[in-house]
């Protein structure tokens, strides 16, 4: 059989060919980084092949390695390695579409604009297709580490739409990716400054990396130092190589925030390097999609996403958990039963709220983890019972003493007044809303400063959080309204005539179906009315919640406070019309429940009434006769 007759030509996927476009166009100036991605793909594939070597032990090898080859007469570089390996349609399939997430989430980012692309390109882990930026023809040969050499197969292309697939004998498990170069290609058949490439990138790697340059006399040389970085002595570890150790577990195109790297001893001797990155995935909000540390036992891969290491809510934690003494054939179920994970568990959760406590320190840093995961990190304090003062010390929130920087609960109780032992809080739809929020009014006027919060998830959240360093968490919407003793001014209590009574009676009367009780509010200055919950009633977030998932809602009306010195309960007061009083008493409510910043039942119905007054009341000019 002649090999053009055996060779067969795909297709790649609209995707790929999308990527190969902008990498081969806008990548150019950054090009070398076609060799870390290389090198990653190599070491990853001999890591699952020490991983399935532990089940299979014919699989196993003591030469795992990864080899670096010049040849300059023919122009090529190759990278090899004696990993897994790929059978035919592992290849058809993983270097002819992009089932990677990683490079979905980033064609997504993509802009258009070249500019902007070409520095998000050169930022982003690109993976295998990086080899055509710097060569005419890519070449893989690959056998499987469990398929005999007569079933490997040879994958080629020139980046053009097209590769083709031919079956080939080959000794050798693993495989081997060679690159012929383009005419501008000569740097990388210059030895040096391979090494230094190598040494910059991939010095991490924890295989051994060998460079040897065809037609020379002398052997290959060993250019890394094949450590597992998380191995060697934090204080021997540059912060660069930290952040590209980063970049080849996570494939984050971002910087981390900051990491952490220990070695425990104990009743299990474990090393953790942890990163918070500094952008969210694009599921972050999925608790189900993948997450989880990539664990590794006595230096042997064993999965990419551990999720035992770590509680759901600090699920954007990214790293490397190497456990010594756990078996090697460790399965899901021993991880989830065994009591020593347990323990390690909540000591990687301290470490992480302690480095995140320190990462508090640097505000900007702080502003942007916030902003990316905050959200996340509430939900411990429901999830994480035990940490719920270490959470709270790392909430920010608007408040009405905030411009634009958010507070902390430690720096709202350093500067409340001495006597004031609850810390207020107010939810509402947006920060906008809340900060002209009618409740706010009593407290504005006494200098007292509330928490805003508008978070989807902080109504749910604060369920979980009744105090804080000893103050109590105040809802301000809800129940009577308790300022601290020294603001209770007389002026405050007001306690309601005779006539004022009647018009609360009137108001609650007209408005039976909608408010529980109409009381006169101490909360109030400028506006009308408010909407107060009692403590045990669901918000208004939790409904919308409730609501989208589905679920019933008791019926439970709320009450209705109003500012009797308003010049509108007074108009009410003096109303005796009671059609027209009702209406009056309607448009009160709604007014109530819009300067919440919230929608109305039945805007319609608002809009109506409020033209009927209007027109009613506007009937002596003369235009409203039109009508
Ligand atoms: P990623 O490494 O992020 O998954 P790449 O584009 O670098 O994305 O590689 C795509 C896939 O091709 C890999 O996930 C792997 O399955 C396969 N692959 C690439 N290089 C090798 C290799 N040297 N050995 C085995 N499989 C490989
Ligand atoms: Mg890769």
């Amino acid at each position: 059989m002649s090999e053009t007759a055996t060779a067969e030509t795909f297709g790649f996927q609209a995707e790929v060919k999308q990527l190969l476009h902008l990498m081969v166009h806008s990548l150019y100036s950054n090009r070398e980084i076609f060799l870390r991605e290389l090198i990653s793909n190599a070491s990853d594939a001999n890591d699952k092949r020490r991983f399935e070597a532990i089940e299979r032990p014919e699989l196993a090898t003591d030469q795992l390695e990864i080899g670096i080859e010049i040849d300059r007469d023919a122009r090529t570089i190759t990278v090899s390695d004696t990993g897994i390996g790929m059978s035919r349609d592992e290849i058809i399939e993983q270097l002819g579409t992009i089932a990677h997430s990683g490079t979905g989430r980033f064609l997504e980012r993509m802009t258009g604009d070249q500019k902007k692309d070409s520095q998000l390109i050169g930022q982003f882990g690109v993976g295998f297709y990086s080899a055509f930026i710097v060569a005419d023809e890519v070449t893989v040969e690959s056998r499987r580490a469990d398929l005999p050499a007569a079933e490997a197969v040879e994958w080629q292309s020139r980046g053009e739409g097209e590769f083709s697939i031919r079956p080939i004998e080959r000794e050798q498990v693993g495989t081997r990716v060679t690159l012929k170069l383009k005419d501008d290609g000569d740097e990388f058949l210059d030895e040096h400054r391979v090494r230094g490439l190598i040494r910059k990138y991939s010095d991490h790697v924890g295989f051994p990396i060998l460079l040897t340059v065809a037609g020379s006399a002398a052997k290959a040389e060993q250019v890394n130092r094949a450590q597992a970085l998380w191995t060697r002595p934090r204080n021997e570890v540059s912060d660069d190589e930290y952040i590209e150790f980063y970049r080849h577990v996570t494939h984050d195109f971002a910087d981390p925030l900051t990491w952490s790297h220990n070695k425990v001893e104990g009743k299990r001797e474990y090393t953790n390097l942890l990163y918070v990155p500094s952008v969210a995935p694009y599921d972050l909000w999925n608790r189900e999609a993948p997450r989880g540390v990539k664990l590794y036992v006595q230096r042997v891969f064993i999965t990419d996403n551990a999720t035992e290491f770590l509680p759901l809510y600090l699920r954007f934690v990214r790293g490397v958990v190497d456990c010594n003494d756990l078996s090697l054939n460790v399965s899901r179920e021993m991880l989830q039963q065994d009591p020593a994970i347990a323990s390690m568990r909540s000591a990687l959760t301290k470490r992480v709220l302690d480095l995140l406590r320190k990462l508090a320190d640097d505000s900007d840093k702080y502003k942007t983890f916030w902003s990316q995961f905050g959200s996340t990190l509430k939900e411990g304090l429901a999830e994480d019972t035990q940490n719920r003062e270490k959470i709270a010390e790392l909430l920010r929130y608007r408040t009405t003493r905030s411009d634009q920087e958010d507070r902390s609960l430690d720096q709202y109780i350093a500067d409340a007044k001495p006597e004031q032992d609850k810390i207020y809080y107010l939810v509402a739809e947006s920060a906008a809303a809340a900060a002209s929020s009618p409740h706010l009014e009593a407290f504005r006027d006494r200098d007292i400063e509330v928490v805003l919060m508008s978070d989807r998830i902080d109504e749910w959240a604060l369920q979980y959080l009744h105090e804080y360093k000893g103050k109590e968490l105040r809802d301000i919407s809800r129940g009577e309204l308790e300022l601290p003793a020294s603001e209770q001014a007389p002026e405050v209590a007001i306690e309601p005539d005779k006539d004022q009574k009647d018009l609360l009676k009137r108001i609650k009367r007209a408005l039976r179906d909608e408010v529980d009780e109409v009381r006169a509010s101490k909360r109030l200055r400028e506006s009308a009315a408010c909407i107060v919950l009692a403590d045990q009633d669901i918000g208004y977030q939790m409904k919308e919640v409730l609501k989208a998932a589905g679920q019933a809602l008791p019926d439970v009306k709320p009450h209705l406070e109003v500012n009797l010195d308003h010049p509108l309960l007074r108009r009410l007061g003096a109303e005796s019309d009671k059609d027209r009083f009702d209406k009056l008493a309607s448009l009160v409510l709604d007014q109530a429940v819009l300067a919440e910043g919230r929608q109305l039942a039945d805007p319609a119905r608002f809009v109506k009434r409020l033209n009927e007054l209007l027109f009613e009341s506007g009937s002596t000019s003369g235009e409203t006769n039109e009508r």
